[in-house]
């Protein structure tokens, strides 16, 4: 007798499966089930999560269902799965950041952003992998493990949020959420073909969220297209009276933008300092060609030079690293995480010394030690302070910048992805991956990546990053679902679609 294959339901849009649930066309306990199923097929080779949780993901499908049924109103997102950063306190289930510091705790509140997602009735699958205390470019500094490129496992995703950018490409999930501190949203989705937002700062809520360096730390939506990011993007941003520099302001229509699809007399500004030497030339040409298509498509596109941002690496790598120092220290075995080492015999001063010794890995400990240099008396006003007044030049390039276009373009980052292991040992190398992604959040405006093909020389996907004024976030919506919907004509389908099979 025929049978009729299962749907694909772990390679659909965030948009169809939602409507379709909406609909009664499928169940949530369906959709979840065919994710937690693919989740076991390939996550052993990807490692993108660190923590899965079918029981409540089912719990929650089951919600969904029970919902439609009795005819109530379901969340904007209702069904949807979703993979959370594993930086974002979630209420009795663990919450590592990536460290062996948080090993086995589990918080006892949601953070706002896991809370919106609960309200929206969205199915949280899991938390993912991702570099220590989001201190990284590729989750090789994960206490857990490094994660795959799910185009080439030998290849790192990206970091820090390399697993919520994993899931997403080797379809474990169909939403997830990242933070983004200094590219860890956007670097990982350039990496894997996929689509990250770091929102304007202030745009979504920090409380619950563990601080890596407060004045940059930004949650943003991670998706497989730009309206499946609109469509979270409403979902997580709004004020928040939890988190003091939350933005009182109403969010930018984002999913509306998504679905404009007219750059027609847009201006777009290429940043001349974000390209040349080190720059790969498949991430320049896919880059370039991209640029031409906004202009076939009406945009007009202006070359724009940012002077300071030859700077902003360096001043990022001191007002990160001290920020850092600071938030850490609440991490002394006495009030939050690990202790160990306390035997009864050993001070106080001791036990915290071999407690943070122990719990933090070799890249944490380079940038407390970093930061603490950076505002120790005597060095405060020769590093921090300088570092801070480059943010204020990179402010003022930005805004000059904005006026004179509507949004800014550059590659996301300047090479497609590396082989794990090739950069642990040669830190400069490292942060040399967040080139183009740091200026944004310093400045903090709004800034997309997304899939602008597959570089000639090695097949991997390129990033695309596009640069809005801060509460502009709507202009990136416009700008990439524009530009997405070109290109996948252009591809005859979803870049994703080109990948190696897992
Ligand atoms: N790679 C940068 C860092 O290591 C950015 C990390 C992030 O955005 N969380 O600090």
């Amino acid at each position: 007798m025929p049978t009729t294959p299962a749907p694909d339901f772990v390679r659909w849009t965030a948009a169809r499966t939602a409507e379709a649930i909406a609909s009664g066309e499928i169940s949530a306990v369906d959709v979840t089930t065919a994710h937690l199923h693919r989740i076991e097929a390939v996550d052993e080779k990807v490692h993108a999560f660190l923590h899965v949780d079918p029981d409540s993901a089912l719990e929650q499908a089951r919600a969904v269902d029970a919902k439609r049924a009795a005819g109530e109103r379901l969340g904007a997102l209702a069904g949807v799965p979703l993979a959370l950063k594993d930086v974002f306190t979630t209420r009795g289930m663990p919450t590592t950041c990536g460290s062996r510091m948080l090993k086995d705790w589990i918080p006892p509140y949601d953070a706002t952003v896991t809370r919106r997602l609960k309200a929206a009735d969205v199915v949280i699958l899991g938390k993912t992998n991702m570099d220590e205390f989001a201190m990284g470019s590729s989750t090789e500094n994960s206490a857990y493990g490094p994660t795959g490129n799910p185009w080439d496992l030998n290849r790192i995703p990206g970091g820090s949020g390399g697993g919520s950018a994993a899931a997403l490409a080797a379809f474990e999930s169909t939403l997830a959420i990242g933070t983004d501190t200094g590219g860890s949203i956007r670097l990982p989705a350039a990496l894997t073909g996929t689509v990250g937002v770091k929102p304007t700062y202030g745009a979504v809520s920090r409380y619950g969220l563990v601080a890596y360096s407060s004045s940059l730390d930004q949650g943003g939506p991670c998706a497989r297209t730009v309206l499946d990011a609109a469509l979270l993007h409403e979902v997580i941003a709004g004020y928040d009276p939890m988190d003091s520099t939350s933005i009182d302001a109403p969010v930018p229509a984002v999913v509306e933008a998504a679905g404009r699809l007219d750059v027609r007399g847009m201006r777009v500004g290429v940043i001349r300092e974000l390209s040349g030497e080190g720059y790969q030339p498949g991430v320049m040409q896919r880059f370039g060609e991209a640029v031409d298509l906004l202009r076939e498509l009406g945009a007009e596109v202006v070359d724009v030079s940012c002077p300071s941002f030859t700077y902003a690496l360096a001043a990022y790598y001191l007002i990160a690293p001290s920020e850092a120092s600071s938030n850490l220290a609440r991490f002394d075995a006495m009030r939050y995480g690990l202790r160990t080492a306390d035997d009864g015999t050993r001070s106080a001063e001791d036990v915290m010394a071999l407690t943070r010794a122990e719990g933090f890995g070799p890249e944490v400990k380079r940038r407390i030690m970093l930061g603490t240099y950076a505002l120790s008396a005597g060095y405060y006003d020769a590093y921090y302070g300088s570092a801070q007044k480059v943010r204020t030049l990179i402010r003022r390039d930005f805004d000059a910048a904005f006026g004179e276009v509507d949004v800014l373009v550059s590659p996301t980052t300047p090479t497609t992805a590396f082989p794990i292991g090739e950069r642990v040992d040669d830190p400069m190398a490292m942060y040399l991956a967040d080139l183009c992604t740091i200026p944004s959040n310093l400045a903090g405006n709004a800034v997309m990546s997304l899939p602008c093909g597959l570089a000639p020389e090695d097949d991997l996907p390129v990033g695309l990053q596009i640069m809005a004024p801060a509460m502009a976030d709507d202009r990136l919506y416009r700008v990439g679902g524009a530009l997405e919907s070109a290109l996948t004509e252009r591809w005859g389908g979803p870049l994703l679609g080109l990948a190696p099979s897992l």
